[in-house]
């Protein structure tokens, strides 16, 4: 029953989130912070979902504690705070949120795009310093120059239109073949990207291939006088060869929300971290330097209570794995629970020969509406719809999954 369901939500997550989780009657408990481990361990004992941002570590040590455990929602883009592995092997799910802060990513680039053209940043240091220094000298508008987009993925296509309702024309450049969105165009090489834009804005993701993606022999091929932004991950610029390009003067202006060795808290940063080049970088005119705020706005961070409650909610209740990050992807219409002789079996377990013939026979007393199973890595996952069961039935199914050998977790939803 949903009022059985415990719930711990910790580090502050947003709001929405939680009235959507206490919206379901499941029991809610909120706490504004992280807890020390020996804390945490105590209370994961209890319960059935726990809500986390970045700063909870949950690692095997901890998670085998948490008996009752069926799911994981992280508040947040990463999930590297969770062993995800350790997870999946023992059937608990864990979602995050990678898409709810495109939009204010886009915007944030269409920002620095502008910023960049017109010198802003600098004019605006110059008057904090007390200085009136009034140019048009190399200061454009941005209508009619060529944005060149590097990844034209969630954010990279929202940017393209945000971009030519603005009056620029869009290219992009991806290792996939994908339709243009509004009148942006692809183009067959990055170098072909290069050479073309004005602007070049990255956003793909953080791969072996794309570290260091746009080195020397990038900027070799860049326009004289061109930009280059950064929202995307900081491995992806080799950041020696941005400075040597912006002291030759290829490139006019960069702005950067992402960097090499980012700190896990606030506080000092260059000098710790980016000893080499910081001071390099704060030399440099026109720049632009964030702390990876690209995603950070409110209305990201409803968006993201919003899509990671969904999801606990979709899998509590209907057992739907959909945009987990460490089970596959298994999703079917959702289960009519007002029909008595209802009932939904959902079967993780390890992916090994023989596990669906045994399963099938164990369910074949009764009608199987519908099912569905796949795996990822070695565990799979397996959901039924079966109809014409009574109530004994559930325990004899339910005991008799748990015997096999491959069973990692047994659910039966009715
Ligand atoms: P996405 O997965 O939707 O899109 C990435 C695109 O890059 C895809 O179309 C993919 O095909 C393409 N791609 C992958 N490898 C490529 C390669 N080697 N060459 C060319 N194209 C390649 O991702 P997204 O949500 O648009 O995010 C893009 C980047 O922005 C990611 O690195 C993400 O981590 C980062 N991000 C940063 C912030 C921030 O706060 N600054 C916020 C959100 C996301």
């Amino acid at each position: 029953d949903k009022e059985d369901i415990k719930i711990l939500l910790l580090e502050n997550v947003n709001q929405t989130g939680q009235e959507i989780l206490r919206g379901q009657g499941y029991q809610v408990e909120f706490l504004k912070s992280s807890l020390p481990e020996d804390q945490l361990i105590e209370k994961i004992k209890d319960v059935h979902v726990i809500g986390i941002r970045s700063k909870t570590k949950l690692t095997a040590k901890i998670l085998q504690e948490a008996k009752n455990l069926l799911v994981i929602g992280c508040f947040c883009i990463g999930t590297n705070q969770v062993d995800l592995e350790y997870a999946a092997k023992h059937g608990i799910a864990v979602f995050n949120s990678p898409f709810a802060n495109s939009r204010s990513v886009a915007e944030l680039v269409i920002a620095e795009i502008i910023t960049l053209a017109r010198q802003l940043g600098d004019r605006s240091n110059e008057m904090h310093r007390g200085t009136w220094n009034k140019v048009s000298a190399k200061c454009w508008e941005i209508r009619g120059k060529t944005l060149g987009i590097v990844g034209y993925g969630h954010i990279g296509s929202q940017l393209s239109v945000l971009a030519e309702a603005m009056g620029m024309s869009v290219i992009y450049y991806d290792v996939l073949t994908l339709m243009a969105i509004g009148s942006a165009r692809q183009v067959p090489t990055l170098d072909a990207l290069l050479q073309q834009a004005d602007f070049v804005t990255l956003h793909v993701p953080e791969t072996p291939e794309t570290k260091n993606m746009i080195g020397l022999a990038q900027f070799e091929q860049m326009k004289k006088g061109s930009y280059l932004i950064n929202a995307s991950r900081g491995t992806v610029v080799d950041i020696p060869a941005l400075i040597n390009a912006m002291r030759g003067g290829k490139v006019a202006g960069a702005a950067l929300d992402v960097f090499p060795n980012e700190p896990a808290g606030n506080g000092d940063y260059f000098n710790a971290s980016l000893n080499q080049w910081g001071d390099e970088l704060r030399g440099l005119g026109n720049i632009i330097m964030t702390p990876h705020i690209g995603g950070s706005t409110e209305e990201a961070q409803r968006a993201i209570g919003v899509e990671v409650a969904d999801a606990l909610v979709r899998y509590i209740n209907q057992g739907i794995t959909l945009g987990s990050v460490n089970l596959p992807e298994v999703t079917m219409r959702s289960l009519t629970l007002d029909d008595s002789d209802h009932a939904r079996v959902i079967y993780i377990h390890r992916n090994v020969p023989g596990v669906l013939r045994k399963v099938n026979e164990i369910l074949a007393e009764h009608n199987v509406d519908k099912q569905i199973s796949d795996s990822k890595g070695d565990i799979a996952y397996l959901m039924a719809d079966v109809s014409n069961i009574k109530t004994e039935d559930i325990r004899n199914i339910r005991d008799n999954l748990d015997s096999l050998s491959s069973r990692v977790l047994t659910r039966i939803l009715y």
